[in-house]
């Protein structure tokens, strides 16, 4: 079979708005031809994102039902932090209202100024909350994790040899922890394998350097190893969740993925005095340790989300659908990033629309056209999103890629919604020469993607 059928069938149902071009061509106008201004009830299908999106199961449902709002001591947090040690296998759980807190309350305790924190690609939160605190974030991704035709199966691998080079040049005293992105967000969500989480433990260890995950999508990466890695082809998914955090101190996670919930996270390592610190810190921003900036029927929905994530038909449909979509623009000729990544596919505007500069963002372009033409919301990851400004001439520096992210939230939509998607953007793709780039009318000094307004060009 081409691709599983989904592992779930459907209980109830979101009726979703249905527009008309004309409509959707007054909405993207008055938003400033800005994706992140439409109201989300105007989309038909809505791929901005992974994070919060899931469709929850009824048995986490079920689970909101028995929340026990006490304020110390809920049995949801009993329930949430035996899970949470039985896969993760760290000692102290610390509940945190989502993922970007994790990181704060951690840094916090440990990063003084002038620290490095290297990462295979430090995702925007990670890097904002590493250099908030006057260190510096730096990314040792494999080559092959960079360019996108490489076929390498795990494209999120660190590479050892950046990694020691940068331990070497800034002295281990420098470097408080060494993180590791799994699947790696940044680089379009492709794994990191078991032998390279092995290589970056050893070189953790060698050195005294505690290393931490960044864990949101363990359960996507896992299924990966699972797949394309020897020896683990008869293992479970929560065989090898244990295996992977065995050889780590800790992880944060943002509950928000492959806790399949829309709200939470948590922060898990096994020092007790940096717990003991940590915990402190979370009753001063966040709340009580038995709660952290979530209700007990949170705590209840990402305990049974966290089971749930294990089961290997869900995952074998959740890669393969993302698979599936890009499989579908690939045999049509759209460029895209290759292999498929976990949670998400990435066209590549840049090869897509050759005719518009990078000046005139071709990402946003697409973006802009997918909306109109077919009512769905997908992002711009280029110039608009990430450029930079020459502090002398004050010229545009282009990054290095122009894409378009197709995210796919979990459990969410169908596989029929995917050939639509598909079909959306064959059809620009056959008339790609027809789509014109954009100039900024207004932009905000950082982050300007957000509340950007653009214009088309005539
Ligand atoms: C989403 C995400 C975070 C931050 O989590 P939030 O819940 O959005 O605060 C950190 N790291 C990675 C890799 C993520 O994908």
């Amino acid at each position: 079979m081409q691709f599983p059928a989904e592992p779930f069938r459907i209980k109830v149902v979101e009726p979703l708005k249905i527009t008309s071009r004309e409509e959707r061509e007054k909405l993207i106008k008055e938003a400033g031809y800005n994706i992140f201004m439409i109201p989300a009830d105007s989309i038909y299908i809505d791929l901005l994102t992974d994070s919060g999106t899931s469709a929850m199961s009824d048995n986490q449902w079920a689970g909101l039902m028995l929340g026990d709002e006490s304020y110390a001591g809920s049995k949801n947090y009993y329930h949430f932090e035996e899970t949470v040690r039985h896969i993760f296998g760290f000692k102290n759980v610390i509940p945190t209202h989502q993922g970007r807190v994790a990181e704060n309350l951690l840094f916090s305790n440990i990063l003084k100024e002038g620290d490095v924190v290297p990462n295979n690609i430090h995702f925007d939160t990670t890097r904002a909350n590493v250099e908030y605190h006057k260190a510096q974030a730096i990314d040792c991704v494999i080559d092959e994790g960079m360019d996108p035709q490489n076929l390498h199966p795990f494209k999120g691998n660190m590479d050892i040899d950046k990694l020691e080079a940068a331990i070497q040049k800034y002295g281990k005293d420098r470097v408080p922890i060494i993180l590791l992105t799994v699947t790696n967000n940044s680089g379009g969500g492709q794994p990191v394998s078991m032998q390279n989480i092995r290589e970056v433990s050893a070189v953790a260890k060698k050195h005294g350097i505690p290393f931490f995950f960044d864990a949101c999508r363990f359960a996507e990466n896992c299924y990966f190893i699972k797949e394309r890695e020897d020896g683990y082809q008869d293992k479970t998914i929560l065989e090898i969740a244990q295996e992977m955090f065995s050889y780590a101190d800790g992880c944060t996670m943002s509950a928000k993925k492959d806790g399949l919930v829309n709200i939470g996270g948590f922060l898990a390592m096994n020092d007790d005095q940096w717990a003991q610190r940590i915990t402190n810190m979370l009753i001063l921003i966040e709340g009580f340790k038995t709660y952290g900036g979530l209700a007990g029927r949170d705590l209840e929905a990402i305990a049974r989300g966290l089971k749930e994530v294990l089961d290997e038909n869900y995952l074998r449909f959740r890669i393969n659908q993302t698979r599936f979509l890009g499989e579908m623009l690939d045999k049509e000729g759209v460029p895209i990033v290759k292999p498929v990544g976990g949670h998400a596919v990435y066209v590549d505007a840049r090869r897509f629309l050759p005719h518009i500069p990078p000046e005139q963002f071709p990402g946003q372009a697409l973006v802009v056209e997918l909306f109109v033409r077919a009512g769905i919301r997908s992002v711009e990851i280029g110039s608009l999103m990430m450029a930079k400004k020459d502090p002398q001439t004050g010229k545009m520096i282009p990054p290095k890629l122009e894409l378009v992210r197709l995210a796919i939230p979990r459990r969410v939509y169908t596989n029929m919604h995917m050939q639509y998607v598909a079909e959306a953007i064959i059809e620009i793709y056959r008339e790609r020469e027809k789509l014109k780039g954009f100039t900024i009318e207004y932009e905000a000094d950082f982050l300007r993607h957000f509340t950007a307004r653009l214009k088309p060009i005539a």
